[in-house]
């Protein structure tokens, strides 16, 4: 965060003025700060010291002293697999997730990611180990319903691809056997890891999302947040089999039911695990929700024993 920050001096409407102490750029976004709301402005005028900014919220109860922060950048949009199939507010606050957390209501001063973070996509590379790449060229795509994102070098960036991309395994196909899975727990670097963090970052295994993780977790038994180490032979089993049959479920069925495709139609798999469940399915116990890896799990506390 830069330290360049300024004083509400006058509000108008949806403009507020604002003295600076340093430099402020034109179109500039910058926060007013009340308590812990951070409510989004940008600037449209600069006069002297003064900087004269449109505020994107409800600008009732700022008031003449208010600290402003400047954030140095512009207003900007942030693209990526994951957009397609999110409806968001105009700040790009996907408006699921708002109403996860507030119900009907939008509050002030919301800044949610645009995009999820703890989804994993399939990643297809188009530039290979050795290829001179400079900005603007495609390095991979990732496939987000009928559209591919393309996943470009930033400006300022170039060189030799240095990376070994070698091929991932398609869960579904023949090479996923017990014995390779076995392999990847094996060679996974992190045995203090959670199980989760396997699932997510599984360095060969190609892309799930999120709520499928769950699924599989609960399909087989293990608690989200059991160490990788901890997993006895049955375990990784039932997980080698769990993964296979949530993921063959899934595809047979279309995709999840509380998802849809890009025609709108949703899928058929319905999700044993999520935010609406409150007890499960199986055992009647109430669902419960952990908040780490930087995303929430849902877990049923009878069937996803914690061991011995
Ligand atoms: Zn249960």
């Amino acid at each position: 965060m830069s330290a360049r920050s300024g004083r509400v001096k006058g509000v108008n409407g949806n403009l507020v003025t604002v003295e600076f102490n340093e430099s402020v750029s034109q179109n500039e976004v910058a926060y007013v700060v009340q308590g812990d709301l951070r409510l989004i402005a940008e600037v449209i005028r600069v006069r002297g010291r003064y900087a004269d900014m449109q505020v994107f919220e409800s600008t009732a109860g700022i008031t003449v002293g208010d600290p402003v922060e400047f954030a140095g950048d512009l207003l900007s949009v942030e693209l990526g697999p994951g957009l397609l199939a999110t409806v968001y507010d105009g700040l790009q606050n996907p408006l699921n997730v708002i109403a996860e957390r507030h119900g009907f209501f939008l509050p002030r001063g919301e800044q949610t990611e645009a995009l999820p973070r703890d989804q994993v996509w399939e990643f297809a590379p188009r530039a290979a180990a050795g290829d001179r790449v400079r900005a603007g060229d495609t390095l991979g795509v990732v496939t987000e319903g009928i559209f591919e994102h393309r996943v470009m070098v930033p400006f300022g960036v170039g060189g030799v691809v240095p990376v070994d991309q070698s091929r991932t395994i398609d869960p579904l196909g023949p090479e996923f056997t017990l014995a390779r899975f076995e392999r990847l727990f094996a060679e996974y670097p992190k045995p203090n890891h959670p199980i989760k963090a396997f699932l997510i970052n599984r360095p060969r295994l190609r892309g799930f999302g999120n709520g499928y993780m769950q699924e599989m977790l609960f399909r087989a038994g293990i608690q989200p947040t059991r160490k990788v180490a901890s997993l006895d032979r049955d375990e990784r089993k039932r997980l080698h089999r769990a993964v296979r049959g949530v993921l063959a479920e899934a595809t047979r069925k279309g995709g999840s039911a509380d998802t849809c495709d890009i025609y709108g139609r949703p899928g058929g798999y319905v999700k044993a695990l999520g935010a609406r469940v409150k007890s499960c399915t199986v055992c009647r116990t109430p669902i419960q929700k952990k908040s780490f890896l930087g995303g929430a799990t849902y877990y049923c506390p009878g069937c996803q024993k914690e061991p011995g």
